[in-house]
């Protein structure tokens, strides 16, 4: 199957400095369609000035920034180069090849993953680095076809089995069990937790308090609050069960014998775990413990990234966010949430901060998902004030061969193919 398209531009603006951007354009499929309210692909209006449809509060602001220059003719404060993706939902399993295709011409001196929103008072998250992913698929089959019930004293049971299986993964603290899974884990440093106890507690106990209250949970696992829930938040791997499914699952009942099961299993990674090292520890375990005739499909991964506190990045992000949203910005060492920045940290070698301007619990990958107006208009105004800052910020990279001239250049979509 091919690629998406990744779409690529650049601008040059009056300083020879470069910020590449990063976006995407695809979105989660809209599915259960009957809890939406109006359709998903018709940006509807809606009250408390909403914008609802699928997408709407996912990696916006960017590209309108960009937009409000040209059309007020005013020259960009620095060089951009804008890569926006089409398959950021589904792990971006074709960035990295893209990426090594185009190293030349993606050097920048910086880079900006705009797609995150805002907290709980308003201010945009901010983060230093995201967590990577290794997506695996188990599949189970015990028999050519399902059978009568009354056989399960003598014919095995997928479903049984791969809950066997399930379970050797992990323990009831959530230790994950499989021989050397935390080798290379090296978060948290002192710098990280220092970020984060530079943060208000405060801060730390509503945030946690927001996330219980809107999902209807009265203890958290672990039974852990404030900044204990934030570290563990942040630099815990996990290994999450995101599907299972065998046998019978209609109304009423069916005495069945499954012939198969199957379950889909996410686990998140923290610096600096590599998702095929951990595919590899992954196979071994199964086949150790004895399930090796479970099929161990691997179906997306995404490596951990990390930037350090003191890039000149995290500075003009921060300082346009203040300026933004007139509130003291807090910078996260980690983001709970995976993406492909590590092919700007690792692969590219540049800086990279996590932001965004979505709305807080905005049914991101939900149905009726939106933006506000003015979430999304401070968006546009965070974005062009990210741009203001980074070329005053010192920089450690050189900006190569860069030219300085104001020209808007959009060579199109190019496949990563
Ligand atoms: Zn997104």
């Amino acid at each position: 199957m091919g690629a998406n398209p990744v779409v690529y531009g650049e601008a040059y603006g009056f300083n020879p400095k470069t910020l590449l951007i990063y976006g995407h354009y695809d979105v989660q499929p809209p599915e259960p369609l009957e809890e939406w309210k109006t359709p998903p692909f018709e940006a509807a209006e809606a009250e408390h000035e909403r914008i609802v449809a699928r997408g709407a509060s996912d990696s916006k602001g960017n590209v309108k920034a960009i937009e409000s220059y040209k059309a007020l003719n005013f020259d960009l404060p620095l060089n951009l180069k804008v890569i926006f993706e089409g398959e950021e939902e589904i792990g971006s399993p074709n960035l990295p090849k893209y990426i090594e295709t185009y190293r030349g011409r993606l050097k920048a001196d910086a880079a900006i993953y705009f797609d995150g929103g805002l907290d709980y008072k308003g201010r945009p998250g901010i983060s230093l680095g995201l967590k990577g992913i290794l997506y695996v698929e188990f599949r189970c089959k015990t028999a050519k076809t399902d059978g009568h019930s009354s056989l399960a004293p003598l014919i095995e049971n997928p479903a049984w089995k791969l809950i066997n299986a399930l379970k050797s993964l992990k323990n009831e603290g959530g230790r994950i069990l499989i021989e050397g899974w935390y080798d290379d884990v090296k978060v948290p440093t002192e710098e990280d937790i220092s970020l984060l106890e530079e943060i208000n507690e405060e801060d730390h106990k509503r945030s946690i308090e927001e996330l219980k209250r809107h999902f209807a949970v009265e203890d958290l696992l672990g039974n852990v609050e404030g900044l204990e829930a934030i570290k563990k938040l942040l630099f815990e791997p996990t290994c999450n069960i995101a599907g299972l499914c065998s046998g019978y699952t209609g109304p009423s009942s069916k005495t069945v014998l499954p012939s198969e099961a199957y379950a889909k299993i996410d686990f998140r990674l923290v610096y600096d775990q590599n998702p095929g090292k951990l595919f590899e520890k992954l196979k071994v375990h199964m086949k150790i413990r004895g399930f090796r005739d479970i099929e161990i499909k691997l179906l997306g991964s995404l490596e951990p990234s990390k930037t350090p506190t003191s890039a000149p990045i995290a500075k003009a992000v921060k300082m346009a966010a203040e300026k933004t949203y007139g509130v003291k910005p807090q910078a996260a060492p980690m983001s709970s949430g995976s993406g492909p920045d590590y092919v700007f940290t690792k692969r590219l070698g540049v800086h990279s901060v996590w932001t965004g301007c979505a709305p807080i619990f905005s049914n991101a990958h939900a149905p009726n998902e939106f933006i506000t107006k003015k979430t999304f208009l401070d968006g546009i105004v965070y974005a062009s004030l990210i741009m203001e800052n980074s070329h005053r910020c010192e920089s450690p990279f050189s900006a190569g061969e860069l030219r300085v001239k104001t020209r808007f250049n959009t060579l199109g979509g190019s496949s990563s193919t």
